[in-house]
């Protein structure tokens, strides 16, 4: 366990608050300490309110921010007296907690604060620190577990047996703090939970923390439970995509919405899903409360597809049924497959979510293979996990969480993604909620975006094997294929008919024909088990039906794609598959036209560049953005019962029209 801790980056934050900052990020760059969001830190400051009165206030991490990025405004000031007032009364509900801690802060606009403030508040200590470290949860997650922690720590900790987050637990924490604490108590261990550490000064309560965490860790060397020596696991070379796509299918027909599936097949994973007792030790729940928040229990475990679709549906017809009234359920989807094959599958309504529940689960397989080793690992109880899954809290903020972008849980591919229309329409599927593959032969289309929900491929779609090794890594990441925009193509120089080189016209229909066939016909398994329905959208051209001179191969590439996905439309329908094109005409903004030629093409007809641009019948610019806005609307539900047609986008074109 490294103390991040470093004086001159230190000397930038001035200030209590600001220092509470600096560890709070401290904290949140070891992702063994904290984990998406998970974690919670605090300061008491003493400050003057508008009328001149001095009031103590604590700043307590608000819901929404992770420590490793989080700012002052994402602290919420809560005022203490009240807190320590509250903290004193026999019982108090959730929603009374939750209205109590809202309406005593000093900032209107300050995010809610966490469910542990009141705890954070009996704490007699400036600074306050909270991680659910795996090290730790790892040894309070054992058969004597209180046992070992006491045998770590000595009088350094408190140990709190396990209750629910809230109120309960904060009340007994300061009962126990009062009774127990003696000098060299610096930290308070709650079981099957997490760690506090406290201090007078920002600086303290981290060392405190990353001390303690050290202690775990090295207890875990100790008993040879840190390194955990993997049998050599290695992944599947045989296609998965299709029994993944098919998973994908069933599992978002129950859950009734479309949901993201992707694949972790590394080194670890792997071992864990082959090691003989995974049906055991995966199967006894998550290691924290906060766990079971972000990843909604048990593991899967099975062979076939259909076999993981049974177990999907018990899941979720029982936890309908112990829930009493279904429609509490509003997202039974985070879950975990273990496969042999496979190594570790997540499943979740985003591909944010998805990440975040393999996150978790990879630590949790650190947490439960070290635990093993220390003689048995032992989760929360069934009726434990049940408590924090069916929290009033949580269900209250999930149905909140409200309404969702149009596209949420469907995937996307776009051809050509890496700059021009193609981008736009990766940016206009993202703003959607898809997540999002875009195809390009520029390498720069692996770092276009660094976001979950966005895998970008180098791949020449003129090579059928990069496109079939393409697809199986897009459904390895997300699950399978429910959108596809057909958009790459090349704009070749002018050349008139009877100059046309046979060579050239092959280059032109290779990109702007031939790939596309590939693509449909490698995509068609897939848009067939889109749970809303596929859509494909190609993107023709204006050239399709007002030709000019010069553009032979062009025109003729264009109009045979609008034609083969025609036939496509009528061939498909019947597996739910929708399939437009759009006709752009005059895009400026794309790679294609740079000034130069730009300025050449206006001279060449008597215009500025400026009335160039708008040279059509409603005299207004097309952007790659208007093209892609149209494009990505056709996918949408304004269209769900239209397929095959052609709509211009050119601002208005005489031939045209
Ligand atoms: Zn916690």
């Amino acid at each position: 366990m490294k103390n991040l801790w470093d004086d001159r980056e230190a000397m930038k934050y001035q200030g209590e608050l600001a220092l509470r900052v600096y560890t709070s990020r401290l904290l949140g760059r070891d992702p063994s300490l904290v984990l998406h969001g998970g974690g919670n830190t605090s300061v008491k400051i003493h400050q003057q309110n508008l009328v001149g009165e001095t009031e103590e206030i604590l700043y307590v991490k608000g819901s929404g921010w992770d420590l490793a990025t989080i700012e002052e405004a994402g602290f919420a000031p809560v005022r203490i007296p009240h807190l320590l007032k509250l903290a004193q009364l026999p019982t108090l509900s959730d929603s009374q907690m939750v209205n109590e801690l809202k309406t005593q802060m000093v900032r209107a606009n300050a995010p809610a604060p966490s469910v542990e403030t009141i705890l954070h508040a009996t704490l007699p200590y400036k600074y306050v620190d909270h991680t659910h470290a795996d090290a730790v949860v790892t040894i309070t997650n054992t058969a004597n577990g209180e046992e070992r922690i006491r045998e770590i720590y000595g009088k350094q900790v408190i140990i709190i047996p396990y209750i629910m987050p809230g109120f309960d637990l904060a009340r007994l924490c300061a009962q126990r703090f009062a009774a127990e604490a003696e000098a060299e108590t610096i930290g308070m261990v709650l079981m099957n939970h997490g760690i506090f550490s406290f201090g007078e000064t920002a600086q303290e309560s981290y060392n405190r923390m990353i001390q303690l965490v050290g202690q775990a860790e090295a207890y875990l060397q100790q008993q040879q439970a840190w390194q955990i020596p993997y049998s050599v696991a290695t992944a599947s070379k045989e296609p998965l995509r299709h029994d993944l796509a098919q998973l994908r299918y069933q599992i978002s027909q129950i859950a009734g919405f479309p949901v993201i599936l992707s694949l972790h097949s590394q080194e670890k994973t792997l071992a864990f899903a082959r090691r003989e007792d995974v049906g055991e030790i995966s199967q006894q729940g998550p290691a924290t409360p906060d766990h079971v928040i972000r990843t909604k229990r048990l593991p899967m475990l099975g062979r076939d597809v259909n076999a993981y679709a049974a177990a999907y549906r018990d899941y979720f017809n029982s936890c309908a049924q112990t829930a009493g009234e279904p429609k509490t359920i509003l997202d039974p989807a985070p879950r975990v497959i273990l496969d042999p094959q496979w190594g570790l599958a997540a499943v979740g309504r985003t591909a944010k979510d998805t990440k975040i529940i393999a996150d978790i689960y990879e630590h949790t397989i650190d947490i439960i293979e070290r635990a093993t080793v220390l003689g048995g690992y032992q989760a929360l109880s069934a009726a434990d996990i049940f408590d924090v899954e069916y929290w009033e809290l949580e269900q209250a903020k999930l149905a909140k969480s409200g309404k969702q972008p149009p596209f949420t849980g469907e995937i996307a591919l776009v051809t050509g993604a890496a700059s021009g229309i193609g981008k736009a329409c990766v940016e206009s599927l993202l703003q959607r909620g898809a997540a999002v593959v875009g195809l390009d032969r520029n390498p720069a289309i692996e770092e276009l975006y660094k976001r979950p929900d966005f895998c970008g491929i180098t791949c020449d779609i003129t090579q059928e094997g990069e496109i079939t090794e393409a697809l199986e890594r897009a459904v390895r990441s997300f699950g399978g294929l429910d959108i596809v925009i057909l958009n790459a193509g090349i704009f070749p120089a002018g050349c008139a008919i009877n100059k046309l080189a046979t060579a050239e016209w092959r280059r032109v229909l290779a990109v702007n024909l031939d790939a596309n066939l590939v693509l449909l016909r490698e995509c068609h398994p897939f848009l067939k088990l889109a749970p809303n329905g596929g859509r494909v959208v190609a993107i023709g051209s204006k050239n399709v039906p007002a030709p000019g001179p010069g553009v032979a191969a062009y025109s003729a590439a264009k109009a045979a794609l609008v034609q083969l996905v025609r036939v496509a439309a009528l061939e498909w329908g019947g597996d739910r598959i929708r399939i437009n094109t759009i006709n752009p005409n005059a895009v400026f903004d794309t790679g294609i036209w740079s000034e130069e030629v730009l300025q050449a093409r206006a001279q060449h007809y008597g215009l500025s560049v400026e009335d160039y641009k708008k040279n059509n019948v409603l005299g207004v610019e097309v952007t790659s953005r208007d093209v892609a806005e149209l494009t990505v609307e056709m996918c949408g539900s304004l269209f769900a019962k239209t397929t095959g047609a052609q709509v211009p986008i050119d601002g208005g074109n005489e031939r045209v029209i």
